[in-house]
């Protein structure tokens, strides 16, 4: 027998980086003062109707759902569902606990699989592992301050660079409120009806169900045509369109580089004002490593009290995809570069790259008669490091090494620099 298609096996040695991601999340997490929460695998079939939406992809085709038996006669049968997501899950924890009643901001993470009945691909799976964090209480604990995004936003992009996600990508919108948003919808169904027969057939029905994932749409034909439809930004009222400001300076104080996309709507019906995504290029047609944003209606949809929050999932799977490609990436380039600065290093550049790999270093050559910059450039398509070779070097034995994936650049005694290199390899092998 085998493991059901779209389900997994992790095994070590790749079950290693699994437990090192998790930590650096929790030590993450830790400083931004959240704490863990663990919720049920399954759930009522009902909060993910309510709280996700029934005219989403995952309620009306991707739910795990099952009708429960009996076991006593005073038992009923009951729908029951397998987690698709985990956001439901923590408001009706918060519901059920009265976690409101504190008056505090419950700041609150979970790490666990989720089930969804997608087609399998590479980063898709139907058992899939979120990290995810939701910030929620009453309004006057702060639920709904524009800062608690920019923080949010601001702790993902510390948690990528803690876990060395390199060239990651944020991009951020609003859908507007409540009262905002049926306004938006109306020019959005007023502006389809002429085109809509034209578009792909998802869309055709997405017109019908919910309009506003007509955006989401990746059909390459379908492209002008959305492209021309009206903007969610031109239909915010005053208020979001403030709370959307105040969130994008927050980012830009605290030096959190971002986009505007305004397509970026997401999935999920929950969600109200901003939304984001990180992307990163090497995952291919699943390009998002986690996504979120705000759901201020979501505790009252689901019949709790007034409770705005804001939060994210992040996908475990394309963490460790985007990792191991880095390492591979790594580990097929050069330990480093020797650069000679000028022609007249040329020979002594030779003589320091026969040493270093008699040392069983992979070194690359450059040569004197470039400059120091396209050195540079080249050295980074090929190598970890770069080793500069001048007159001063030369004169005092100490060497310049820069490391290009830190940045860090270190001044070492030439009788130590096989030894330190050696070491900047066992690191990427060990995957840190
Ligand atoms: P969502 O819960 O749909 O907002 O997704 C949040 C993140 O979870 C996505 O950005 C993905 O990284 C990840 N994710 C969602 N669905 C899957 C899946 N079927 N397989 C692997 N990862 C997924």
């Amino acid at each position: 027998m085998k493991a059901v298609r779209g389900t997994r096996d992790l095994l070590p040695p790749e079950t290693a980086l699994w437990s090192r991601i998790e930590a650096t999340a929790r030590e993450v997490f830790a400083r931004y003062h959240f704490g863990e929460i663990r919720t049920p695998i399954f759930e009522e079939t009902a909060l993910f109707a309510r709280g996700v939406g029934e005219e989403t992809d995952i309620v009306s085709k991707e739910m795990y759902t099952w009708e429960d038996r009996a076991r006593a006669q005073s038992e009923k049968t009951q729908s029951l569902t397998l987690r698709p997501e985990n956001t439901a899950g923590v408001v009706r924890a918060y519901i059920e606990h009265k976690l409101g009643e504190s008056g505090q901001l419950q700041k609150l993470y979970y790490i666990g699989p989720q089930f969804r009945r997608e087609r399998p691909q590479k980063g898709r799976y139907r058992q899939f592992f979120q990290i995810g964090a939701e910030v929620i209480g009453p309004p006057h604990a702060g639920s709904e301050s524009p800062l608690r995004d920019a923080e949010v936003l601001e702790m993902l992009a510390s948690l990528l660079d803690a876990l060395g996600i390199e060239g990651w990508t944020l991009r951020l919108n609003s859908v507007g409120s409540a009262t905002d948003r049926p306004a938006y919808l109306a020019r959005l169904r007023e502006a389809l009806q002429p085109v809509v027969g034209q578009m792909c057939a998802d869309c055709q029905r997405r017109a019908e169900t919910n309009p506003l994932r007509v955006l989401d749409c990746k059909v390459p034909e379908d492209q002008p045509i959305i492209d021309a439809l009206p903007r969610i930004a031109d239909s915010l009222d005053a208020a979001s369109r403030e709370h959307f400001a105040a969130v994008c300076a927050a980012l830009d104080a605290a030096g959190v580089p971002y986009t505007r996309d305004h397509r970026l709507v997401r999935g999920l019906d929950y969600y109200t004002r901003t939304t984001f995504e990180f992307t990163h290029g090497g995952l291919g047609a699943q390009n998002a490593l986690l996504g979120g944003g705000r759901y201020d209606g979501l505790s009252e949809a689901i019949g709790g009290p007034k409770a705005p929050g804001i939060g994210f999932a992040i996908g475990q799977d394309r963490l460790v995809l985007t990792l191991q490609a880095q390492q591979a990436a790594a580990s097929e380039r050069a330990d480093a570069c020797v650069a000679p600065v000028g022609e007249a290093q040329n020979p002594a550049a030779l003589a320091l790259a026969r040493e270093l790999r008699r040392a069983g270093l992979r070194i690359e050559l450059g040569d004197g008669s470039f400059r120091v910059r396209k050195s540079m450039e080249m050295a980074d398509r090929v190598a970890r490091s770069i080793v500069l070779l001048g007159e001063d070097e030369l004169q005092s034995d100490v060497l310049t090494v820069k490391d290009f994936a830190t940045a860090e650049q270190k001044k070492i005694p030439r009788a130590e620099l096989a030894k330190h290199l050696l070491a900047a390899r066992a690191q990427v092998e060990k995957g840190q």
